[in-house]
């Protein structure tokens, strides 16, 4: 086996093999959280004029000025966080790469980072590729919905703790984490010492009537947290990998010393882009929001009606369901089969878990799809019980 061992648990995605099933069988795929339909249009005109003004080489490898400075902006107006553009931010190849560099960047091998659990499928694989060690806080249930466990929490920080990781809006679940658990995750990094670093690239995509609050913005947290965000979600552009990490000078240097030779930089003429998004279309991202409300209403009424228990969403692109009470106790293997049974595709939360066991029964949708999608999708699902 060529493959190196820290790498032996992460060579195929459920991501690809429910998507392979989806086009074998011509599936309507919920599995792949992407939007299908194009972000604002004044953006997209942005882009073709970048290219078509010869924004084709090597941006700067901390990003182009004009993206800097929309990200700095956007930081003080949506949450008065000040930043310096040119210390402060760094532009990155998609969260992902803010994600891997990060922890490349302040994991010394060995040292631990805690995260939730279920976890965003990269940041194992990175926490593995620093030779780290990840310690994972499970959701639980708090009737219908999901909460922190507070006291798997506070077990999870030591004196091997070298960051917790926070996704919140969270993927899969849709929890937004309450004030409470930001708090009390603000109290164990300072109390440990270590760093935080936020993924909330879901940040616009709250609903009703929630509002993000960054934990950057809890008193004493500013110094200690890198918070990551994307265009990707915010402005329906997942293929332009155009991401952000902002936090203290150093923090910031940490995760730019990685990634300059995980990628060096990217996504040259899609940065001005994004930055005239950030100051132009964030009307068009508070509709897109508002939709996707409505959106994530529409499928978790389906999923309840053909025979679901249904958890409920608070912010960005899915619904977890579990079909224990339609007779599959199995996730992945119900997965496994939606494609050729009924024509849509999910995928299994236990792909996102170490504790298999616990979460072995869920299942997650995408609503992030057109109106008429999400309709057919609701009617194949309906027979399910309709035999
Ligand atoms: C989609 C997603 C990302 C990846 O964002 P990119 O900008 O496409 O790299 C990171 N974290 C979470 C939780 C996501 O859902």
């Amino acid at each position: 086996m060529p493959l190196v061992a820290r790498m032996r648990p992460f060579t195929s995605t459920i991501f690809a093999e429910m998507s392979a099933l989806a086009v074998q069988h011509d599936a309507i795929n919920l599995g792949q959280g992407f939007p299908d339909t194009d972000g604002p249009a004044s953006m997209l005109q942005a882009a073709v004029g970048a290219i078509n003004g010869g924004d084709n080489q090597y941006p700067p490898g901390i990003g182009v000025p004009a993206l800097r400075h929309a990200i700095a902006d956007h930081e003080r107006e949506q949450y008065g966080i000040d930043l310096d553009p040119d210390s402060q931010v760094l532009v990155t190849v998609g969260a992902t790469e803010a994600i891997s560099g990060a922890l490349l960047g302040l994991v010394e091998p060995g040292r631990e980072v805690v995260m939730i659990e279920p976890y965003y499928d990269s940041y194992a694989a990175c926490v593995a590729l620093a030779g780290g060690v990840r310690k994972t806080v499970p959701l639980v249930s708090d009737g219908d919905g999901f909460v922190l466990d507070r006291d798997a929490l506070s077990a999870a920080f030591g004196p091997n703790t070298a960051a917790v990781l926070v996704n919140s809006p969270h993927n899969p679940t849709g929890t937004v984490l309450g004030d409470d658990d930001l708090v009390e995750i603000a109290r164990l990094a300072t109390e440990h010492d270590v760093v935080v670093i936020t993924d909330e690239v879901y940040e616009h995509l709250l609903f009703d009537g929630r509002t993000q609050q960054p934990i950057a913005t809890l008193p004493g947290m500013a110094e200690r947290t890198l918070r990551i965000s994307s265009a990707a979600k915010t402005f329906n552009c997942t293929g332009w990998k155009v991401g952000w990490v902002t936090g203290p000078a150093e923090l910031v240097a940490a995760a730019r010393a990685a990634k300059q030779f995980l990628s060096y930089v990217g996504s040259g003429p899609f940065q001005p882009a994004v930055a005239h998004a950030l100051r132009t279309e964030m009307a068009w991202a508070r509709d897109n929001a508002r939709d996707l409300e409505r959106k994530r209403t529409v499928l978790s009424d389906a999923l309840r009606s053909a025979g679901f228990g249904v958890h409920r969403s608070e912010a960005g692109y899915f619904v977890c369901a579990d079909p224990r009470p339609l007779g599959f106790t199995d996730g992945a293997a119900f997965c496994r089969e939606l494609p050729a049974t009924i024509g849509v595709a999910a995928v299994p939360v236990s792909a996102f878990v170490d504790d298999t066991a616990t979460w072995q029964h869920l299942v997650r949708f995408a609503f992030c799809k057109r109106d008429e999608v999400i309709a057919e999708a609701a009617a194949r699902l309906r027979t399910l019980t309709e035999g």
